[in-house]
């Protein structure tokens, strides 16, 4: 089980460290996530045979300096994704930082999760770990309305809104389709396997309604509380 935690450096669910509950766990460092250096990742697994094969793997599978010392079995052609020098020094000046950071979102999304949860015109999306939690959305009741608070906050975006991540918007996958088709998943798959653009209708009603919150971090507590006390109001 490789898990996804590309987004969630250093964040726990109920007592556990995201990248550490599947059998490998994945972190992606790129300008979009919580911690970034630019480009690059890490993967983190307590297998010594996974950790012998992505080592390897991430340096074109090469068993030289040490790679192969815990291998067990042929090696294989790999991939060059190897980080750099100057990347993993500023890694290593953002991970002292993760920590109050995260800190800092947890309080500011419980200050205003409390003040938003007393409007009725909309709920907070239900969360499986409020106290870990560090992203805040609020679900309205019609399409209409969560346009309606877009409008009014100016600065809350519908989940529906955010292009790629939206899979009515990944036409390639909708369509099945790869560089090269020797290379397309789909063709490997012993049935066949088609998608249609309301295929997740529940989906797209529920994106359609949630607007996420912006937590407005680089803005101090008290402007914050304010919008939020001006939202829920
Ligand atoms: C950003 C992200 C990725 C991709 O990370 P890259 O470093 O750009 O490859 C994968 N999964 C999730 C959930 C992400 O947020």
């Amino acid at each position: 089980m490789i898990e996804d935690a590309a987004q969630a450096v250093g964040v726990k669910y109920k007592g556990r460290s995201l990248g550490t509950i599947g059998h490998l766990g994945a972190f992606s460092f790129n300008k979009m996530k919580n911690l970034n250096i630019g480009e690059g990742g890490a993967l983190l697994t307590n297998d010594n045979q996974y950790f012998a094969r992505a080592r390897s793997y991430h340096d074109m599978g090469s068993i030289m300096r040490g790679h192969g010392d815990s291998f067990n079995e042929p090696a294989f052609i790999g991939s060059n994704m190897k980080v750099n020098e100057i990347q993993s020094a500023m890694a290593k000046v953002q991970l002292r930082k993760l920590r109050p950071a995260l800190e800092r979102r947890q309080k500011r999304r419980a200050m205003m999760s409390e003040i938003l949860r007393q409007s009725s015109a909309y709920t907070l999306t239900p969360h499986n770990d409020e106290a870990n939690a560090v992203s805040l959305t609020l679900i309205a009741p019609t399409r209409d309305a969560a346009i309606a608070l877009q409008e009014r906050t100016g600065i809350w975006n519908r989940l529906r809104d955010s292009s790629r991540h939206v899979y009515t918007n990944w036409e390639p996958v909708l369509a099945r389709r790869t560089f090269h088709p020797k290379m397309n998943p789909w063709n490997w798959a012993k049935r066949d396997i088609t998608y249609s653009p309301d295929m997740c209708a529940r989906t797209l009603d529920i994106l359609d309604r949630t607007c996420v919150v912006n937590l407005g971090l680089e803005f101090p507590s008290f402007v914050m509380r304010r919008i939020a006390e001006r939202i829920a109001a």
